[in-house]
């Protein structure tokens, strides 16, 4: 008479040394929820705030923000500012490209904004 023992069990080590403290998930949990949010105000046409508003060097093209917080463009130096409908087109980072003439726009940069004051 034999009996097979099973000697091959998987051992119980308990694997719970490296945890993460839970108020970091937490964190990452809503900086993801931020990031959703902010994804649907621009979808919304709502500027999120989180770069300097765009003007085309070219053919002078500007990014401006209205009271209700949506995005417009409107050309430089017209009576009555109206939005035009276009929307500055992202490049990357910090390049964007200019709707009207397809110029490329690159955001101001912090000395450039001093130097406009
Ligand atoms: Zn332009």
């Amino acid at each position: 008479m034999s009996r097979v023992k099973k000697t091959h069990r998987p051992a119980k080590h308990s694997a719970n040394g490296r945890t993460k403290p839970s108020h970091m998930g937490d964190l990452i949990e809503l900086f993801r929820h931020l990031e959703k949010v902010k994804q649907q105000a621009r979808v919304l046409g709502i500027f999120t705030d989180d770069r300097e508003l765009l003007a085309c060097p070219s053919c002078g093209l500007l990014e401006d923000v209205t009271a209700e917080g949506l995005l417009v463009t409107y050309p430089k130096d017209i009576k009555d500012p109206k939005d035009t409908g276009l929307r500055f087109h992202q490049l990357d980072t910090e390049s964007f490209q200019c709707p009207a003439c397809g110029a490329t726009c690159h955001l101001p940069t912090e000395e450039e904004l001093w130097a406009d004051i």
